[in-house]
């Protein structure tokens, strides 16, 4: 017997529910009898089918309005909550899920774990996994006291699977009392541009640490050669602290973690911190010049050579095979 009532916090992009919901539903279904959302936006039906699919049978749809989601995410929940008595109430580590979950703690009064990596269930007792020290160490955490438990799971921590659900039913939801968080009003929105696939969903991701040199290589050796290999570009966090570039392409411990199936790391010396974050790579491909960097204990192929030596040449390689 699993979780009786597991409820997963949804969030969308357009009319499409990001992929961290889908693999907090994959695994909700795996380890809970009744699976349902929580979704702020007014666009629950468009939704629907695709929640459905992996796993949620409901979707408790709240339309915020021009309020923060978080705010009404968590007001709309804790009146939920209390009418409903979920087990357990799963988050996605993002901006909008943490918003949520803090505000829903404070309300409840009740603790949060967060940046879950896993979950399990064992007997009564639900344990979320972590990664402390760099993700030297997985230590395993269980909630204790009144349900429903809170915790927030790092996106990546499970595989988005469809399980064959039929699309989900869904009922509005009352926006509850946010209080005066409430007045704060979303005035505009600006969706960063972007070309290629997205980082965190790409299945190449190109990375490149301080051993590109300066903040001008990384246009014609890591943005090129993803683009030709057509991934996403990554970095270390030692170039993102330089300012060469913006922290949304920051790979690791407090930046992104990415499972592609080809994972290339150009002048990245591998500390712990990063390999946190793609490690769970399918295939790694390290170019470094010095061959006792820790990044080729990961990797499974490994080039051991000055990045303005042998990218170009990947790259001119590349362009020959068209
Ligand atoms: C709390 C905390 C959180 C952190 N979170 C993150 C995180 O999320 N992500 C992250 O990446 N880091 C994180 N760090 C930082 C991390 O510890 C490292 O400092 C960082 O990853 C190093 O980046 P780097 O590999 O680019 O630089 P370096 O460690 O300086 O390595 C540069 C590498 O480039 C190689 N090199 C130099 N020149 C060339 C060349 N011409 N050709 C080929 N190779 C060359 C060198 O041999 C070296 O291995 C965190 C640190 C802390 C304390």
């Amino acid at each position: 017997m699993g979780i009786p009532k597991i409820w997963v916090y949804a969030e969308a992009e357009g009319d499409k529910p990001v992929t961290s919901t889908l693999e907090l539903l994959t695994k909700a279904r795996e380890i809970g009898d009744a699976v349902e959302c929580v979704y702020v936006g007014a666009n629950a039906d468009a939704l629907a089918g695709a929640l459905g699919e992996h796993g949620a049978t409901k979707v408790h749809a709240v339309d915020g309005g021009d309020v923060l989601s978080g705010v009404v995410g968590a007001s709309a929940l804790a009146a939920l909550v209390a009418a409903e008595q979920p087990d357990l109430v799963l988050f996605a580590q993002s901006y909008d899920g943490r918003d949520a979950l803090s505000r829903l703690s404070v309300k409840l009064d009740r603790p949060v774990l967060t940046n879950g990596t896993d979950l399990k269930v064992d007997g009564d007792s639900v344990l979320v996994s972590t990664a402390i020290f760099g993700g030297n160490t997985l230590v395993d955490t269980v909630f204790e006291g009144e349900k429903p438990f809170l915790a927030a799971i790092r996106p990546k921590s499970f595989a988005a699977e469809p399980g064959g659900g039929a699309a989900a039913e869904v009922v509005a939801a009352d926006p509850g009392d946010a209080g005066r968080a409430a007045e704060a009003k979303v005035l505009e929105r600006h969706v960063e541009e972007r070309e290629g696939p997205k980082l965190e969903e790409a299945t190449v991701v190109v990375s490149g640490g301080r051993g590109i040199g300066s903040a001008e290589a990384y246009g014609p050796l890591v943005e090129e050669l993803a683009k030709l290999l057509n991934g996403a570009s990554g970095a270390s966090r030692a170039i993102v602290d330089a300012g060469w570039v913006p922290y949304s392409k920051q790979v690791g411990q407090t930046g992104k973690t990415v499972k592609p199936k080809l994972y290339v790391a150009l002048g990245i010396s591998g500390a712990t911190q990063h390999l946190v974050g793609m490690k769970g790579s399918d295939t790694i491909l390290a170019i470094n010049k010095d061959g006792e960097a820790p990044i080729f204990s990961v990797a499974d192929l490994g080039i051991v050579g000055d990045v303005h030596k042998v990218v170009p040449k990947l790259i001119e390689a590349l362009k020959a095979r068209g």
